[in-house]
């Protein structure tokens, strides 16, 4: 017997859709268990000084090392965290590992910028602040040390983050607002937020030198940082091109492979005693 074709094709989604959901649901309960056995680490990539060539800091980016030794990368497992509310438990987890490992960093590069990714909904509970105030109490990480990077999506959300944010730039952090450009910005909106710097998204930096229309729009958003006074990082610079193109510009600093892949913290060191 042949089965009429529409109703082949409504299994076969309604059988898709479902595998997915399992995946997605066994993905997240997978990421509970192993947020409990630490089986994250950091990785770093040098942030560039465009006008000396030195580097003065780091993002700090997460990985998932999974039980069979394989490594995930964060565009598979961050989605996961954040529908499944898990995301503030992997913040906690990013901010335990920069406590254990930035020390040993700081007591030969005291002034080390080290960028901290946050999840959307971070900046929504006054958690974070008591954690960081922690974390300056008990190591010799200093405010100055931390830049924590947030979408404009986590930023949009002024009621709920703006006294965090606040409260985090009274201690002496610096905020990014990361990824810029993709997200929801507007020029009034950028001048209630309380931000120091804008990371400046691959996908601009992708366009110097092309000739699509909007290879101009990266021009806008420099003029944009500038007029605003904010301090700028280029993100996904791979040719020095782009870095000559940047620093005309007025933006002083990147990072991308051009200068470094995220790298381990060890390797890190060494990077930085040859930059
Ligand atoms: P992001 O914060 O915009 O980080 C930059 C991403 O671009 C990193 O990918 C980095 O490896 C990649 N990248 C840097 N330079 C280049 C380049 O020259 N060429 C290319 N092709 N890629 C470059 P990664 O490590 O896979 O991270 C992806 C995203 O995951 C990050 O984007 C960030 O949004 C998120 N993420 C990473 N770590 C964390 C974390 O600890 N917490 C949270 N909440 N999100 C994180
Ligand atoms: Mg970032
Ligand atoms: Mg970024
Ligand atoms: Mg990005």
């Amino acid at each position: 017997k042949v089965l009429p074709v529409g109703l082949l094709a409504g299994v076969s989604l309604a059988w898709a859709v479902s595998v997915l959901i399992q995946h997605q649901g066994s993905l997240a309960s997978i990421l509970r268990s192993s947020l409990k056995r630490e089986e994250f680490f950091l990785v770093y990539q040098p942030v560039i000084d465009l006008r000396t060539g030195k580097c003065i800091g780091a993002e700090a980016l997460v990985r998932w090392r999974r039980e069979d030794g394989s490594v995930l990368m964060p565009d598979v497992f961050i989605p996961v965290a954040e529908s499944s509310r898990q995301i503030a438990t992997l913040t906690a987890t990013v901010i335990d590992l920069v406590e254990r490992e930035l020390p040993r960093l700081l007591a030969a590069y005291p002034d080390l910028l080290i960028g901290v990714n946050l999840g959307a909904v971070d900046l929504q509970n006054k958690l974070i602040v008591d954690r960081l105030a922690l974390l300056f109490s008990r190591t010799a990480i200093q405010p100055h040390n931390l830049m924590l990077e947030a979408t404009e999506r986590a930023l949009i959300d002024f009621d709920l983050s703006s006294s965090v944010i606040r409260d985090l730039r009274a201690m002496g952090l610096m905020m990014a607002i990361d990824d810029f450009g993709t997200g929801y910005s507007s020029l009034s909106y950028l001048t209630q937020l309380a931000v120091d710097c804008l990371k400046i998204d691959k996908s601009f930096v992708d366009t110097i030198g092309s000739e699509a229309a909007t290879s101009k729009v990266v021009y806008y958003i420099i003029e944009m940082g500038k007029s605003l006074d904010l301090k700028m990082v280029a993100e996904g610079v791979e040719t020095e091109a782009q870095a000559t193109f940047l620093l005309e510009n007025g933006v002083h600093y990147a990072q991308g492979f051009l200068y470094g892949r995220p790298m381990t913290g060890a390797d890190l060191e060494d990077y930085l005693a040859r930059h």
